[in-house]
């Protein structure tokens, strides 16, 4: 990354500092969107081997949840042609037609390489922002300011922390986690008493949302990755 894109990463991140939800989720739900349109922009019929699809092709194609992100936005012609060289890898399977008998043990191959581009992308992105997020909190000013917002969701709060140079801000993170995570379970437990009139009227917007504050606190953004059933951070 060039001194411009942290300039502007940082810039970005600043912006998002004191949000109800994750700073870090927040800017790679716009870059997955970014980056999702961008490959759609590159699956017309008429634009052939581009460096795209050859890029989808050596990753085996996207990942379940892109693949589905990626066609509805996309029309037909664009599911068609960023799923044709798939289909026809998974032909040229040597065996694949009937007359082999490892074909089982060469698809779980294929399956298993899949190496989704748009994962590849957001995790490169997702490390710079936790770099600079790390930076950033080293300042008072961009400190209170996120002490503000929702502050990190736990898989992102689990991910900095695996960071060696996270050590000097994890003890400030967590107090502010546990303070975060107590006003969010106090907005959803007065909307549980404001539930009818007339007191429902006095719902504040971080009531109504403290459903899906809480749900983005725990599990982060949609599609987020979180810890595997070894523990691992994948
Ligand atoms: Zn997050
Ligand atoms: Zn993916």
């Amino acid at each position: 990354m060039n001194a411009k894109e942290k300039r502007a990463d940082s810039a970005r991140l600043k912006e998002v500092l004191s949000r109800n939800e994750c700073p870090v989720c927040s800017l790679l739900s716009d870059d997955e969107f970014d980056l999702l349109c961008h490959w759609v922009g590159k699956s017309g019929p008429e634009d052939g081997a581009t460096e795209e699809r050859i890029r989808l092709s050596d990753s085996n194609g996207f990942c379940n949840y892109h693949f589905w992100r990626f066609a509805k936005i996309s029309g037909m012609y664009g599911n068609a042609v960023m799923s044709i060289d798939q289909i026809g890898k998974i032909l040229n399977i040597p065996g694949f037609n009937g007359k082999g008998n490892n074909v089982i043990a060469l698809l779980k191959d294929h399956i298993k390489n899949v190496r989704c581009p748009v994962c590849a992308d957001l995790k490169d992105m997702e490390s710079a922002y936790l770099e600079e997020l790390m930076s950033l909190l080293n300042e008072e000013e961009n400190k209170m300011k996120y002490a503000q917002g929702d502050g990190l969701c736990l898989p992102h709060l689990m991910l900095l922390s695996e960071r060696k140079e996270a050590g000097p801000l994890l003890q400030f993170l967590i107090e502010r986690e546990s303070v975060q995570m107590g006003k969010i379970k106090a907005d959803a437990v007065n909307l549980g008493k404001k539930r009818n009139p007339p007191l429902s009227w006095e719902q504040t917007r971080n009531e109504k949302r403290s459903g899906l504050r809480a749900i983005k606190k725990l599990v982060g953004r949609q599609g987020q990755k979180i810890l595997d059933k070894t523990n691992q951070i994948f």
